[in-house]
């Protein structure tokens, strides 16, 4: 019979675990009860026992028993501590399958851990089914085909990609913890500290409901003959901070340079590019804007769940059935309305 871990980690607060987490413990519990098989759950990183019990009071409501590796030590993510606590979370479950969240914390070490345990690691995981074996699936070649992986191996760990699975959302309850005592390894790097971009700057927003893309349409000549870049910037970033979306870009957006070698919007690197050699990312819904909807754009749409485009051109991509609702319309008028109508019911 197979035991399943899911391996979890708190956020920058020290005492919630993280939605991608959140999402591992739905796929869990799920795989859990398609094979009967035993859940315990494993959280990494909080700074004290109390911390721990806090966290795990989330997802007291699985039932299943919560096992934590805490200390200063494993505050911070740092690939030594990390690994010896996944190792320790991992042998202390005895987990045959190890689910965890495909975060930049957990990708970073889960590969060694599992190497450790002489496992076996997949990644990208967006399905999990378990009849008579354990199917995981992931997408291969920029999105376009779909595998189905099954395995031997054990234990097998399986990082989830973000967004495939339901946050847990079962009734908060008081946890207690069992804490896993790990010997701390000889550890080199010493975090003095965090540095974030401005909060403007962070335009890529996984976690937001709505993908806003800006197309090269905003950087051309408009009906009076002008182009408006900096309009088109103080638009986009305005729409931005009142609506919380993520920014995507068309390539050809994302390839503009001045002279400088500046990006022409500042703010959009190729990190924001959406299609065949960009992100494919996952929302609720996508707008976009300026964009003409060619298909090696529109492939990088595939996980997004409601589709609408604003384009001045009656003709474009987005209108061959590629969006569910096209404004024919000047973006620039219509972004300015949004942002107007966005700022009247936030004040
Ligand atoms: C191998 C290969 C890979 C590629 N990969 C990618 C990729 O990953 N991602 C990607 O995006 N592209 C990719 N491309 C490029 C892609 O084919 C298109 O060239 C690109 O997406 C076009 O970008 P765009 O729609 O923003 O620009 P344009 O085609 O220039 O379209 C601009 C649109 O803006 C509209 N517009 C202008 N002003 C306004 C206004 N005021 N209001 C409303 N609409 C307005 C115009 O009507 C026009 O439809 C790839 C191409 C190749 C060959």
């Amino acid at each position: 019979m197979e035991t399943i871990l899911v391996l979890t980690h708190v956020d920058e607060t020290g005492s919630a675990l993280t939605k991608a987490s959140l999402e591992a413990v739905t796929a869990g519990v799920e795989l859990a009860g398609q094979l009967s098989a035993k859940l315990t759950i494993g959280i990494l990183g909080p700074a004290s026992v109390e911390a721990a019990n806090a966290a795990a009071g989330a997802v007291a409501a699985t039932g299943a028993p919560l096992l934590a590796v805490s200390g200063e030590a494993f505050a911070q993510p740092r690939y030594a501590t990390d690994a010896a606590g996944g190792e320790a979370l991992a042998r202390a479950a005895q987990a045959s399958i190890v689910l965890a969240p495909g975060s930049s914390r957990f990708v970073r070490v889960a590969a060694g851990v599992a190497h450790r345990l002489g496992g076996f690691i997949d990644t990208h995981i967006t399905v999990l089914s378990g009849n008579d074996s354990v199917d995981a699936t992931r997408w291969f070649y920029r999105q376009r085909v779909e595998a189905t992986i099954s395995r031997e191996a054990r234990p097998w760990f399986l990082l989830l990609d973000a967004g495939t699975h339901a946050a847990f959302a079962g009734e908060p309850a008081a946890a207690q913890v069992e804490a896993v005592t790990v010997t701390l390894p000889t550890v080199r790097t010493t975090v003095e500290g965090l540095r974030s971009p401005m909060l403007d700057a962070q335009t890529i927003r996984p976690d937001a409901k709505l993908l806003f893309v800006a197309g090269a349409g905003w950087t051309k000549k408009q009906p009076d003959g002008q182009i408006h870049v900096a309009e088109a910037g103080e638009l986009i970033l305005a729409f931005l901070r009142l609506s919380g979306a993520s920014l995507g870009s068309s390539k050809s957006l994302a390839d503009q340079k001045t002279e400088g070698e500046q990006s022409v919007l500042p703010f959009l690197t190729h990190m924001n590019q959406i299609g065949q050699t960009g992100s494919t990312p996952r929302h609720a819904k996508g707008l976009s804007t300026c964009c003409h909807g060619e298909e090696p754009h529109v492939v990088g749409w595939r996980f997004i769940g409601e589709r609408r485009a604003i384009s001045l051109d009656p003709n474009c991509g987005w209108t061959r059935s590629k969006a569910d609702v096209v404004y024919v319309a000047d973006a620039f008028q219509v972004m300015a309305k949004v942002n107007a109508l966005l700022e009247a019911r936030s004040s």
